[in-house]
């Protein structure tokens, strides 16, 4: 493919190094980037900094460049997911389905308000609370969803009046770089900077002096840094960070009714997904039933390389990822788990793991203990809801999770005692432009999504305006 560049103050930047690009469906290097030095770095910032006073000023202008942005990214979609499966592995049809999510993306938070929060309007004075941008931001993403996760950062970021530094995970940092040269044509030279390079980059950003505001998605571990290096500089933070989603399935439910949501609520995107489900809490009574369910259709997953037709799985993004999976299902074989399903890499070239179910396992295994982001889920059994729960709520991480029954308010009620930021009730993974979006405990700081999250780019100013002077 045509070498991508970074984009720096609306021109394309070269890197004076490179970085190979994988594709984990052969686990062959089969691209490179640019690797932003840290002058280049610098150079970003300050065009970024030098863009703001500018495009902070008009709102209007900056609805409508965030339409023209949904709208390049529609009409390039089949572009941009071809280079996403390739980098990422997703097959074409879900790479589709991130980059128009993305368009939409763009084209709700274009339509959102700031609110106009009047505190006192009398002949003494006026109160307002207003919304003032904070200046550059740093946004960092991960692997799992490239595009779609820059866009939720770039998109609320640009409208409140910030500008924008991205950078994506060096293992798929084609498709945001191609985003970057996509939107050079729509937004002002600096408002949108792409940078590539490795996690040092990223390191980088977080203690550069420029940036007001970072805005992480990634692993607990890397997010803790990132607070720790915004820290000397007050800079602000929203941190949206690892999950370990507990769903819990009431007693009464019939495996065979809800089995095919949950699988897919747990191995969409091959598990790697923050919020997927990775425990499974299944009523003794059920038990049996429901393994043997999620294990049929476990075994009847088309997974492939993702330009394969009618492929549903694909594989790992990476290497390290690819071997932290097998690690955590032998050590729950060898602890005496039974394997339902998988429970093992595909023979062949590429970062293929089979979709795997555990059973027969508990709490104190690494494979419930911490997030696995593969394609392998524990199904755990438990004897009475209030147990099920603490059982759930029983660890640091508190993105999201979800309870499963035929008695909607009941299921709502359970739903509500999970310490979590958003609880579903019989489903997982229904994220909506128009909801807040984050993680509670160790899954992060802040939110994303709707009007919560377009506030979190901006800080309060209190306007309080004495009208008269009355000795
Ligand atoms: P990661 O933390 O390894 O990397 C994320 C990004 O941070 C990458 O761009 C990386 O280069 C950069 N980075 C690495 N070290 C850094 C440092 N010291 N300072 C600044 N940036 C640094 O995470 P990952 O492996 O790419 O992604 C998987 C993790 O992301 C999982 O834990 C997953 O749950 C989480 N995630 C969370 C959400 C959410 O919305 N809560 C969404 C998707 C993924």
């Amino acid at each position: 493919m045509a070498d991508l560049t970074m984009t720096i103050d609306g021109l394309a930047v070269c890197g004076k190094a490179s970085l190979g690009v994988t594709n984990p469906a052969t686990g062959k290097i089969f691209a490179h980037v640019p690797e932003c030095s840290r002058d280049q770095l610098d150079t970003a910032m300050h065009a970024a900094a030098r863009a703001f006073p500018a495009w902070r000023t008009d709102e209007g202008t900056r609805r409508e460049a965030l339409g023209a942005c949904a709208e390049v990214l529609k009409s390039c979609a089949a572009e941009l997911a071809e280079t996403l499966t390739r980098e990422q592995g997703k097959p074409q049809a879900r790479a589709t389905e991130e980059i128009m999510g993305a368009a939409v993306w763009f084209a709700h938070t274009a339509s959102l308000e700031f609110p106009a929060e009047v505190l006192q309007d009398t002949p003494e004075g006026r109160i307002e609370v207003r919304r003032r941008p904070l200046g550059v931001v740093a946004a960092i993403t991960p692997w799992n969803y490239p595009v779609l996760l820059a866009v939720w950062k770039i998109a609320p970021a640009l409208l409140a009046g910030n500008t924008v530094v991205v950078k994506p995970s060096p293992f798929t940092p084609l498709a945001t770089l191609k985003l970057g040269e996509l939107l050079r044509d729509v937004l002002p030279p600096g408002v949108l900077n792409v940078v590539s390079g490795g996690d040092e980059l990223g390191a980088w950003m977080t203690s550069h002096p420029v940036p007001r505001k970072i805005s992480f998605t990634g692993s607990v571990e890397t997010g803790k840094k990132v607070a720790w290096s915004a820290a000397p500089d007050l800079k602000r933070v929203t941190l949206e960070l690892g999950g370990n989603d507990p769903a819990i399935v009431l007693p009464d439910v019939d495996p065979a009714a809800v089995a095919k949501d949950l699988f897919w609520g747990a191995f969409t995107n091959s598990g790697q997904v923050c919020s997927a489900i990775k425990r499974l809490y299944v009523h003794e009574s059920q038990y049996t039933p429901l393994l043997e369910e999620l294990a049929i259709l476990a075994e009847a997953a088309r997974m492939g390389d993702g330009f394969e037709p009618d492929v549903e799985l694909g594989p790992l993004n990476n290497r390290p990822q690819f071997e932290r999976v097998i690690e955590l299902v032998d050590d729950a074989r060898q602890g005496g788990a039974q394997i339902a399903a998988g429970g093992k890499p595909r023979a062949g070239e590429g970062y293929f793991y089979e979709p795997t179910v555990v059973g027969e396992i508990a709490e104190g295994t690494r494979l419930v203990d911490e997030e696995q982001f593969g394609p392998a889920l524990p199904v755990l059994r438990y004897r009475d809801v209030d147990e099920a729960l603490e059982r759930a709520n029983a660890t640091h991480f508190g993105l999201s999770g979800s309870v499963w029954s035929g008695d909607v308010d009941r299921a709502t009620e359970v739903a509500s005692r999970l310490e979590c930021g958003t609880a579903w009730v019989n489903q997982h993974l229904a994220i909506v432009p128009f909801a807040p979006f984050g993680g509670a405990k160790w899954s992060g700081i802040g939110v994303e999504n709707g009007p919560w999250g377009l506030l979190g780019f901006t800080e309060i100013q209190t306007v309080n305006v004495r009208r008269r002077f009355d000795g």
